[in-house]
């Protein structure tokens, strides 16, 4: 029999089915509470099992309904989320379980391996951090934080919403509108009784657009104000939405917001996040006000924020251009598939096998992986854009590996998809030399899933993985991405055969570290405001003074006043990134650190892919990233490396 589940989901029936599921497993949680002498065998294992037959379950309709979308996909969806939450609401609010899982660490503390410590102390903390264990009174006022929390985080996106929605920018000299790209300039003309006009508006590739082509000095500076000044009625949201984050995370017994944040991150304590992050600034600086140097002498007057994104722009194409269509041809999809594979193979002595299945579309495929010769897992790609599929790409883990409570081993599966140009029978798929990144990225986070050893489900793979620790292993290997030893196996020019020149990476890698540390204290700016205003209960001005603090080091160019890039910070006050945007640059480092100590032994004699296969990957969730990197490097991460990344010295 194979040990993988046959893709399938039956759309008509799965509602019933997921029903049935459901009420199956209540009622086998009811029998488990019922037992006298609870252990982890009879208790925490059965228990694990049953939720993962449920994921197994739910995962092809929502990979189904992101790759195949249709009104029925989204139907059966709609209907199914709701009775999926209520099951697990109240799961994770059953106070029986948390005093059986409590009661079993303690009794078999000396039994246990240390990966089911890991599951009955990942489980533990899933309750002690919602305050289930707290007496009412107390979950009472947890409750209404949450309810209000959510409610002003909502407000505060719709706030920025309807900012974003009510302005407008409309040129009428076709003067104004010069060195846009034709894509942009078609995207913003309408005809006006006969006369031709051009709207330009605060979202996303408008704004940008604007910023980064527009010649008109004033009108940049006008739609600029108008972004940044963006929902002053934020303000007061801020304020309340930090009083009761402070609020609920004195009442769960921390400190502050940010100590509440790391909790479940792999980050040790506040001192170390602040110190990296300092760290990485004071490294930065000097470069990046070198950049900023360079970048002025291109420009006619002191450079401004509303200036910045045009020159660089401009420095862009005078220096380092790019054109991805001249890179397309080296970049055909099926090479750069089974060239990934080759280096994969090469990097962790693995093997990729196809295997032939009817999967939802003909575009889809699945390989097998061998480790030492042995079946290991299965995964799925579904690489090119198609109409009912969501934009993006990303990795979907469907089974873990795990053992069963018969003792038998059960093998992991995962999807990854991705949009890149459709092929069609007179056409290859052609990709863009950052599809390529794209691709090794979630491919870093598939197999940290499939290569998992760990016989627990709920620590297997990426499950169990710290928030602030989940993308080092895709930017790990998205690193390699960039180095001629791994793209000289697969970018073979289509037609000519020819491998792609040094000349070539080089230019890919020149492009890449365009402005680096000017990017660098950019997001060191954001990383740090967020993590300082919730160490402690900021309101009012304070806030602003913290910002204006902060950019003293921060910001190379001052900001005008009006700037409240505040108000519409949505990661952190509408988003799940609050105290938690440093996580961003934390796993970079983690990463980079990790791939220089393989590039610097020989990518393919380093020991340390050895290690990286054996600890990161083989181990999953089922330690704290923390210590598995330890483990890996035998010392804490060191920033060093990103710099040298990101070609900064
Ligand atoms: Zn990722």
């Amino acid at each position: 029999m194979s040990p993988f589940l046959p893709f399938k989901c039956n759309l008509e029936t799965f509602i019933q089915d997921l029903q049935n599921l459901i009420q199956h497993n209540n009622q086998g949680i009811k029998t488990l509470l019922d037992k006298k002498n609870k252990t982890y065998t009879n208790f925490v294992k059965p228990l694990e099992i049953m939720e993962e037959k449920l994921e197994e379950f739910f995962t092809p309709l929502s990979h189904l309904n992101s790759v195949n979308n249709s009104k029925q996909t989204q139907d059966i969806y709609t209907q199914a989320l709701p009775i999926i939450t209520q099951y697990s609401t109240q799961l994770s609010q059953n106070l029986d379980i948390y005093k059986a899982y409590k009661e079993i660490a303690l009794n078999e503390a000396n039994t246990l391996t240390s990966e089911q410590q890991r599951v009955l102390e990942l489980n533990i903390q899933n309750f002690e951090l919602s305050g289930a264990h707290l007496d009412e009174k107390t979950k009472t006022r947890l409750q209404e934080i949450n309810l209000k929390k959510s409610e002003l985080a909502n407000q505060f996106s719709q706030n920025l919403l309807d900012a974003t929605n009510a302005y407008e920018y409309i040129i009428t000299n076709e003067k104004d509108i010069e060195g846009l790209p034709q894509s942009e300039i078609e995207a913003a003309k309408f005809e006006d009784h006969g006369v031709t006009k051009y709207r330009f508006t605060l979202q996303m590739p408008s704004y940008i657009a604007y910023m980064t082509y527009g010649k008109n000095r004033k009108i940049r500076e006008e739609l600029y104000k108008a972004y940044v000044s963006r929902a002053p009625q934020n303000e007061k949201i801020i304020d309340e939405l930090l009083a009761l984050r402070h609020e609920m995370a004195q009442l769960l017994g921390f400190t502050n917001y940010a100590e509440y944040s790391l909790a479940s991150k792999m980050a040790p304590n506040t001192q170390s996040v602040l110190s990296f992050l300092d760290d990485l600034l004071e490294n930065s600086l000097s470069q990046a006000h070198d950049e900023l140097h360079t970048l002025q002498k291109i420009a006619p007057y002191p450079l401004q924020s509303y200036d910045t994104a045009y020159y660089s722009e401009l420095l862009k194409q005078e220096q380092y251009n790019i054109d991805e269509e001249e890179y397309r041809p080296y970049f055909e999809q099926q090479n750069v598939l089974q060239g990934m594979f080759t280096f994969l193979e090469k990097l962790f002595q693995i093997k990729f096998q196809k295997v032939t299945l009817k999967l939802w579309n003909e575009k889809a495929s699945a390989y097998d992986i061998y480790e030492n010769n042995k079946l290991k897992a299965r995964i799925y790609f579904d690489l090119e854009a198609r109409e009912s599929k969501r934009g993006g790409a990303w990795m979907h883990n469907w089974q873990s590996h795990s053992i069963d409570d018969n003792g038998i081993e059960k093998l992991a599966s995962a999807f990854v998809v991705c949009n890149f140009a459709p092929s069609s029978n007179t056409q290859p798929s052609l990709l863009r030399h950052d599809d390529v990144v794209t691709l090794f990225h979630e491919m870093g986070h598939a197999i940290h899933h499939l290569l998992s050893d760990v016989k627990e489900s709920e620590v297997s793979g990426v499950n169990g993985v710290e928030w602030d620790a989940v993308e080092f292993p895709s930017q790990f290997l998205e690193n390699f991405a960039y180095e001629p030893s791994v793209l000289k196996i697969f970018a073979k020019h289509i037609d000519t055969q020819e491998i792609l020149s040094n000349d070539m990476i080089d230019k890919l890698v020149k492009s890449k570290n365009f402005l680096s540390a000017l990017g660098i204290i950019r997001q060191l700016e954001f990383s740090l405001f967020d993590f300082k205003l919730h160490l402690k209960p900021y309101k009012g001005d304070e806030v602003q003074k913290l910002l204006d603090t902060i950019r003293e080091k921060t910001a190379l160019i001052k900001p005008p006043s009006y700037n409240k890039f505040q108000n519409g910070f949505a990661h952190i006050f509408a988003g799940g990134y609050a105290a938690g945007y440093y996580s961003y640059k934390w796993a970079e480092v983690l990463s980079a650190d990790t791939f220089y100590a393989v590039v610097d032994e020989g990518i393919f004699n380093a020991p340390t892919a050895q290690r990286y296969l054996n600890i990161i990957l083989h181990k999953g969730g089922s330690q704290s990233m923390q210590e598995l990197f330890i483990e890996l490097m035998n010392r804490e991460p060191n920033t060093q490396q990103l710099l040298r990344l990101n070609g900064i010295s």
